[in-house]
């Protein structure tokens, strides 16, 4: 885990071996999307030591940009939770949130994220901007670096075969 001085990245302790469970099923939905063909990236939603939404990248197959494992995750937390409100849950992805779903993640009021890979291109908690520092009516604790190898390794490994098919 890298500190970074721009964000308000902490470590993730106590928690850490929770978090690690979590994110470990975040991995596995993003080892199911990278069987789909689409770039793998995984998210759970969790409330009070509960997995309460699921979620993994669909973009490919589902033909729309909005397709995301952290909006799928979000949404069917509310679906289970009867609420738009997220405010007892925590985000787990394995992958730096992006603009439109760190705005998700403001929208629902989700009060801490925990990611695993930083996302140097489109990674809104710190990367390219950090959204959650700005004076929105929400902002999000993060902590980043959750088992960051192995969440940046089903990456790696991912566009390494697209490379080798093309
Ligand atoms: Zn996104």
């Amino acid at each position: 885990m890298r500190p970074d001085p721009n964000t308000r990245i902490t470590p993730p302790e106590p928690d850490a071996p929770a978090a690690e469970i979590y994110m470990r099923r975040a991995l596995a939905l993003a080892s199911e999307a990278a069987l789909d063909g689409e770039v793998p990236v995984g998210a759970v939603v969790v409330r009070r030591g509960e997995i309460v939404g699921e979620g993994r990248n669909r973009r490919e197959r589902g033909k729309c940009a909005l397709l995301h494992a952290e909006l799928e995750a979000i949404a069917a937390a509310c679906a289970r939770l009867g609420g738009w409100r997220l405010w007892e849950c925590a985000l787990y992805v394995t992958l730096e949130p992006c603009p439109m779903c760190a705005g998700a993640i403001v929208n629902a009021r989700i009060p801490h994220v925990v990611y695993g890979a930083q996302d140097p291109k489109a990674g809104c908690c710190g990367s390219v901007t950090d959204l959650f520092a700005l004076p929105f009516n929400h902002r999000p604790q993060v902590t980043g670096g959750c088992l960051e190898k192995e969440c940046a390794a089903v990456l790696r490994e991912f566009f390494k075969k697209l490379r080798e098919n093309a």
